[in-house]
């Protein structure tokens, strides 16, 4: 099966008791037994709930993986991964991280002892230089968020396997669509469901998938120990996100492409992040590992203004001011006051993210209205 047909059809068969073409929503927390321990395959929803497994066989197939495990929040998918870990244990992540992840490691689990070494990651010796005895996990993001860094996942893949270290990639910007990163050597994908999978930014949802036997039972025990389940109702709401995802990556991919054209002949605009221009530092690495470039673009202004930016996104019409991204409308933010509060100010302006930099997730409206309205916003300045 290709991608558009994986799509719609893989994990999902007609509902056993009524033939059901759309997954019912199984909202139960339990199911009855005919004799203790004798039952269909499920006890307890937190363990396993029919809904959610058919989003989880689903998301499994279209990252090329066996397991699909999914969570309440990408940032509890991740956490269950970080539960594989104990003190001691150390972890290197791509220093320009999502904040949110950002968060979780440098200020709840290096609580508890794990020890994090945030390092860019496009020269593969400042990885190994950063390796030592301790080291059980690379975190990865690519693209990154908000700077549109691209990493070569195979490159990273050979280090972690040189070293015996599990390799983790947040794929939540490239979506499967667009990129996989278990093809490309990663043993976990990790994804913010709520962004491009579910699409139409109405729930809170992640995802882990793997296709190691040994290492999904650990994260499926994790999954059921910590209960950072997500519910029926939402796993349904993602399946019916998950049908169009090839239709609307295509459409945020073209759009993107137009957009990034245009903000980089504007006279307002200093620099332009989007993977796919020739010049971009790692256009080779995201040409190879990518089968197009997405919705997502960060630009500044000329002059660096803060009151600028501000000024052109509180003018836009179409574009709406508010954090996440991957929905079908198109949105935009200011990572430095936004989604990236948690990272220090020098640290911020050392990764790029300055003070009149605006991110644009760039959704599947009419593109001739989004260019007018870009187009209108930067007249204001
Ligand atoms: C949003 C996001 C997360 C966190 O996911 P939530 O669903 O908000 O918990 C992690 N990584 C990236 C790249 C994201 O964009």
């Amino acid at each position: 099966m290709r991608f558009g047909t994986k799509v719609i059809h893989a994990g999902l068969k007609p509902d056993p008791s009524t033939g059901a073409v759309m997954t019912p929503i199984y909202q139960t927390s339990t199911y009855q037994q005919k004799a203790p321990g004798k039952h269909k395959g499920y006890e307890y929803s937190r363990s396993s709930n029919p809904t959610r497994k058919a989003l989880e066989d689903n998301l499994a197939v279209l990252e090329n993986g066996k397991y699909g495990l999914c969570f309440g929040s990408g940032v509890a998918a991740i956490d269950a991964v970080l539960k594989l870990l104990k003190t001691g244990d150390e972890v290197i992540a791509t220093n320009d991280l999502y904040g949110g992840s950002y968060r979780l490691f440098a200020q709840v689990f290096a609580q508890l002892g794990i020890l994090f070494k945030f390092v860019p990651m496009n020269d593969m010796t400042v990885i190994e230089e950063a390796i030592t005895g301790a080291t059980k996990l690379i975190w990865v993001e690519t693209p990154t968020n908000p700077m549109m860094n691209i990493i070569d996942i195979i490159s990273v893949s050979k280090v972690a396997k040189k070293h015996n270290i599990l390799l983790a990639v947040d794929n939540t910007f490239a979506t499967p669509f667009l990129q996989n990163p278990l093809d490309l050597g990663a043993d976990i994908v990790m994804h913010s469901v709520t962004k491009y999978l579910a699409g139409h930014s109405d729930v809170i949802m992640g995802a882990l998938i793997c296709k190691d036997d040994a290492l999904a039972e650990r994260l499926y025990f994790i999954q059921k120990s910590s209960g950072a389940v997500c519910g029926p109702q939402d796993s349904f709401l993602a399946l019916r996100g998950t049908k169009t995802l090839h239709l609307r990556m295509q459409r945020h991919s073209e759009n993107g492409k137009k957009i990034a054209q245009f903000l980089t002949e504007h006279p307002k605009v200093e620099n332009v992040y989007w993977p796919g221009f020739k010049e971009h530092p790692n256009h080779s690495i995201a040409r190879s590992q990518m089968r197009d470039y997405g919705g997502m673009i960060s630009f500044s202004l000329k002059g660096n203004s803060k009151d600028d930016a501000f000024k052109v996104m509180s003018t836009f019409k179409i574009f709406m001011l508010a954090e996440s991204l991957g929905g079908v409308e198109s949105l935009t933010c200011h990572p430095a006051t936004m989604t990236h509060t948690s990272i220090p100010a020098e640290e911020r302006e050392k990764l790029g993210i300055v003070e009149s930099l605006i991110r644009l997730s760039v959704g599947i409206e009419d593109i001739h209205d989004l260019i007018e309205d870009l187009d209108s916003a930067l007249k204001s300045v």
